[in-house]
């Protein structure tokens, strides 16, 4: 059945969880289907008091899952998630317009994240140190064990990837016993309240999770300095990351910002892996995940064959009806941010860029775009475009592409396309970002390893299912006379 099928009453009322306890208000948030324009659910506005509660049953509650617990609640929930796969897909992209091929892919990602967190459960990573290493040692010996934080960790998550967002932040909280309050995007709400209630029937203690929605100008202060908060890990935008590194103070801050990420193709790379490469990274996920390529640097030797290849990529590219299995592209979250793609684009055609394909809106959906010529100093490039644009810039030797990649306020990841030595390692030294991914997109990763950026991109905390246990845990270490 289409949404356009949906009749008013299957409209999706949700409540907030609150400890588990489903919460109703009568102020409610549409959440609308971005490719009609539809409202498909609502989601109550949090009050303060409701956000307060959370807080007040999370850090009176103090978590007891045994290490074989936390995994079979992972694993339970990861079955539960596979077993309604179609489900959860057609939900959220009917709250976020992403094509049903990137939705069912996300599905699959937050199974693997579920399977990683589970089995990072199990893995007992104390350590040993013996203290007669030196000449006024003694023969004793400090171990370290990991405990969960005293207070409560708050999350709030963005709209791009609904779920996955939301699990890499719950999951590595459940694999280390801590108690968690989460905001989703009031943009994309609804896959948040899917996996609460995901993780409750698999046997998580309600306490340990409670999910609100509201307006942010009315709760995010107090999620933000509560006194019973000890971390905040946030993923968003740059504005929204930066006011909380200034209001959450003495908590732990982990901070996963937007990106800028550069695709750079050496005259040696083999151009149509290159140009497929370049054009999935742009446009998977509507070209809105903060490693998306944002920016393609090519050398001048092979930008004209890139280019030709590129644009038949994209126009090669089904996009439209995000329901329809075979669409490859969806919408962006919204007409605004259609518009606002339009606008730079339409700045940099004034600047002298060459439009190659695309450009096209019909509301919230904008055609994919290839853009030639275009120089380091527009916005298109200057800032993040979270959509699906592809600027070429062209550049004449590798002391330029590293001199553009660096030159904005970004950092988070990065791809390389070459295969010379030379040049691999020059470009994992200079390159001032937190990944470097050989003839791989930026976003390459597995859920478990090492994620996150620098400079504008974030404080250097990375996130991924094992760093993310890292940060949420206090060391606390003991010393034995044996
Ligand atoms: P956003 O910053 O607008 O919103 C993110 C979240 O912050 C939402 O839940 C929103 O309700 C909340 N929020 C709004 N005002 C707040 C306030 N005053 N205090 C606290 N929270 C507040 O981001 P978005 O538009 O939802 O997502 C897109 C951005 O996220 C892009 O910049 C993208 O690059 C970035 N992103 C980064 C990563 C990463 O891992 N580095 C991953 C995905 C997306």
């Amino acid at each position: 059945m289409t949404v356009q099928q949906l009749k008013p009453a299957e409209i999706r009322h949700e409540a907030l969880r609150i400890a588990g306890e489903k919460v109703y208000r009568d102020e409610v948030i549409e959440v609308t289907y971005p490719y009609t324009g539809e409202v498909v659910a609502t989601v109550p506005k949090a009050t303060l008091e409701d956000v307060r509660r959370a807080y007040r049953i999370a850090r009176d509650y103090k978590p007891t899952l045994t290490r074989y617990e936390r995994y079979r609640i992972l694993m339970r929930a990861g079955e539960i998630i596979a077993s309604r796969l179609d489900e959860i897909s057609r939900l959220i992209t009917l709250e976020s317009g992403l094509s049903r091929k990137d939705t069912l892919y996300e599905v699959g990602r937050a199974s693997d994240v579920l399977l990683f967190a589970a089995n990072q459960a199990l893995v007992d990573d104390g350590q040993v140190f013996s203290c007669d290493l030196t000449h006024h040692g003694k023969s004793r010996k400090v171990y370290t064990t990991k405990e969960p934080l005293l207070g409560v960790i708050t999350a709030i998550t963005p709209f791009n990837h609904p779920l996955n967002q939301v699990i890499h932040k719950v999951a590595p909280a459940v694999a280390t016993n801590n108690r968690m309050v989460l905001k989703p995007s009031e943009k994309t709400p609804l896959s948040a309240y899917v996996l609460a209630d995901i993780l409750y029937e698999a046997g998580l203690p309600p306490e340990m999770l409670s999910i609100v929605t509201g307006d942010p100008r009315e709760i995010a202060d107090e999620m933000l300095t509560h006194p019973d908060v000890d971390l905040v890990t946030f993923t968003g935008g740059v504005a929204i990351g930066k006011y909380i590194a200034g209001k959450s103070v003495y908590k732990r801050q982990i901070l996963e910002l937007g990106g800028n990420d550069p695709i750079i193709v050496m005259e040696d790379a083999d151009v149509e892996e290159a140009a497929t490469l370049a054009a999935s990274g742009s446009y998977k996920n509507s070209g809105q995940r903060c490693t998306a390529v944002k920016r393609m640097l090519v050398h001048e030797k092979v930008a004209d064959q890139f280019v030709e290849l590129l644009v038949a990529k994209t126009q090669a590219l089904k996009y439209g009806d995000p329901m329809d299995p075979h669409t490859d592209m969806g919408t962006v979250i919204d007409e605004p941010a259609a518009r606002h793609f339009e606008q730079v684009v339409d700045e940099a055609i004034a600047g002298g860029a060459r439009l190659l394909a695309g450009h096209v809106r019909r509301g919230a959906l904008y055609a994919p775009t290839v853009l030639d010529q275009v120089r380091p100093e527009m916005t298109v490039v200057k800032h993040e475009t979270f959509g699906p644009v592809s600027p070429v810039i062209r550049f004449k030797d590798i002391d330029e592409a590293i001199r553009i990649s660096n030159g904005t306020a970004y950092g988070l990841s990065s791809s390389v396309c070459t295969n010379r030595l030379d040049y691999i390692t020059r470009f994992v030294r200079e390159l001032n970002v937190g990944s470097v991914n050989v003839r791989e997109v930026p976003g390459y990763r597995l859920e478990l390893t090492p994620f996150g950026g620098i400079k504008d991109s974030g404080l250097g905390y990375k996130e991924g299912v094992q760093e993310a246990m890292k940060s949420f845990c206090n060391t606390k270490t003991y010393s034995l006379p044996w």
